[in-house]
């Protein structure tokens, strides 16, 4: 999850993760498989209005940011397991994107900031269908 400083500093629980520094924002890793956001309790969010921009875009994930050539360039991609991914992708508009690009904004109120929208490649798309596969050919279970 990517957050800027006023989102840090407003959502102190955020603390209890490992925080990375993405250029002018940061980035939230979840290591371990048991971890999870601190605000999630019994499946909801606790949190929920005052939630950061980056919970509120999903199921778009901004997956990496760079700076190159004084461009700020974000990487991003729509969260395969979302169940109405499909429904989402459909109404998904210039107007949102414009959105995410005022966000950035933001952060890097003098560079230029261009999205770009990373497609999972087709081992990552057919992960657990390639395993299956590899499985049958040499006869191990998963
Ligand atoms: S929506 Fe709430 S519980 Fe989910 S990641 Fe965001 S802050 Fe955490």
């Amino acid at each position: 999850m990517l957050i800027n400083r006023e989102e840090l500093n407003r959502l102190g629980k955020f603390s209890e993760l490992k925080i990375e520094k993405e250029g002018h924002l940061y980035r939230i890793a979840v290591i371990h498989e048991e971890d999870h956001c601190p605000y999630l309790e019994d499946g909801r969010c606790t949190n929920y209005e005052l939630r950061p921009f980056d919970c509120r875009l999903y199921p778009v994930i901004i997956e990496e940011t760079k700076e190159t050539n004084g461009k700020i360039i974000a990487f991003y991609k729509f969260h395969r397991r979302c169940p109405q991914i499909k429904f989402f992708k459909s109404i998904f508009t210039k107007r949102d994107l414009e959105k995410i690009k005022e966000w950035f904004r933001e952060a890097y109120p003098d560079k230029e900031i261009k999205l770009v929208y990373r497609r999972d490649g087709f081992i990552k798309r057919n992960f657990i269908r390639l395993k299956r596969i590899i499985a049958s050919i040499f006869g191990r279970a998963y």
